[in-house]
């Protein structure tokens, strides 16, 4: 299908985005890469008035450090947080999970500023920058707001981001230390995921684990912290009885629907192997890099 008609600004400034924004209101739709976009509108299920191509402002395509975190600009492609040294050295968790994002065309055009703003509960970014508790900047009309993770994603495809504003960057914390895992399911190599679970886990020379962070998506209508099974990992020692009961409270903190890919009991159930899994993989990672 076609899309509907909408006007169609290009604006070469933020601000001129913004005013774009601040016209039009909940009427205009923000154009990054359009690989989520396009396809709603191929299919109607956006009908906007008007259409902001973002693509090209100056200056929001980087992947640079800030204040000991790293901050990557809204523009910034899937395939470049795949490729870059930068983020392979302090945060390799991110290119690990960008070359499972649908192909090498979607990654060629899909920006992480798109996918943090699309805000679907089964992409894997949403979660790397929830499990991470990263920070969203955004700028709108009454100036720069930073949105950590656990207040920007409030449902399925819904943000914390208002009508006026474009979503610039994206701050994670530097990840050169802790073992982590990751691990989703799908139907098909480069299909959004089922079911997902991130885990980062640190722990002293005894073995016993000193932070502990577990995501998990596809399996609400957010990404989500499994905040009780982190909690209950913390300042034990990481033995197998210990993983078993982790992952089974982490997936009882999951809350799956059912929709035509899988059922909500499937999707539970596969958490919690996920998170299980993750947590062996990351165990044996500490083990071989010991602190
Ligand atoms: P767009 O499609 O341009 O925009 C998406 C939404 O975000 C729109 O509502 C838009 O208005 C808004 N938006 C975009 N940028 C901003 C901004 N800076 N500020 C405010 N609002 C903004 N994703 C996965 O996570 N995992 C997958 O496995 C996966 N597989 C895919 C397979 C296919 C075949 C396709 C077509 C897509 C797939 N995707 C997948 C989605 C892909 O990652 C998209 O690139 C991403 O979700 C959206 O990024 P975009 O830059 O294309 O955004």
């Amino acid at each position: 299908m076609k899309p509907p008609p909408f006007d169609y600004y290009v604006p070469k400034t933020v601000r001129g985005v913004i005013e774009v924004l601040q016209r039009y209101g909940g009427e205009a739709k923000v154009l990054a890469g359009g690989q989520s976009l396009m396809p709603l509108l191929n299919l109607r299920l956006a009908r906007p008035q008007v259409v902001v191509d973002i693509n090209r402002l100056p200056g929001l395509d980087y992947i640079r450090p800030k204040d000991g975190k790293i901050a990557i600009g809204a523009l910034t492609r899937h395939r470049t947080v795949e490729t870059s040294a930068l983020l392979k050295e302090r945060c390799p968790l991110l290119p690990h999970v960008a070359q499972e994002i649908g192909d090498i065309q979607v990654r060629n055009r899909g920006t992480f500023g798109g996918s943090i703003a699309h805000a679907d509960p089964a992409a894997e970014f949403c979660a790397v920058v929830c499990t991470l508790g990263g920070e969203m900047v955004a700028k709108g009309p009454n100036g720069t707001r930073v949105i950590p993770a656990d207040k920007f994603f409030m449902a399925a495809l819904t943000t914390a981001l208002r009508s006026d504003e474009l979503l610039t960057e994206v701050r994670v914390p530097i990840l050169n230390g802790p073992a982590w895992s990751f691990r989703g399911i799908a139907a098909r190599q480069g299909d959004l995921a089922i079911a997902g679970a991130i885990v980062v886990i640190d722990a002293d020379t005894q073995g016993v684990c000193t932070q502990a962070r577990i995501g998990m998506f596809g399996v609400g209508s957010t990404p989500l912290r499994a905040r009780q099974a982190e909690a209950k990992l913390r300042g034990r020692r990481l033995e197998d009885p210990l993983v078993r009961e982790t992952a089974e409270l982490a997936s009882q903190e999951a809350e799956p629907s059912s929709d035509v890919h899988a059922s909500a009991e499937y999707r539970r159930e596969m958490v919690k192997h996920l998170v299980e899994w993750n947590l062996r993989n990351a165990r044996s990672r500490l083990e071989k890099n010991p602190r």
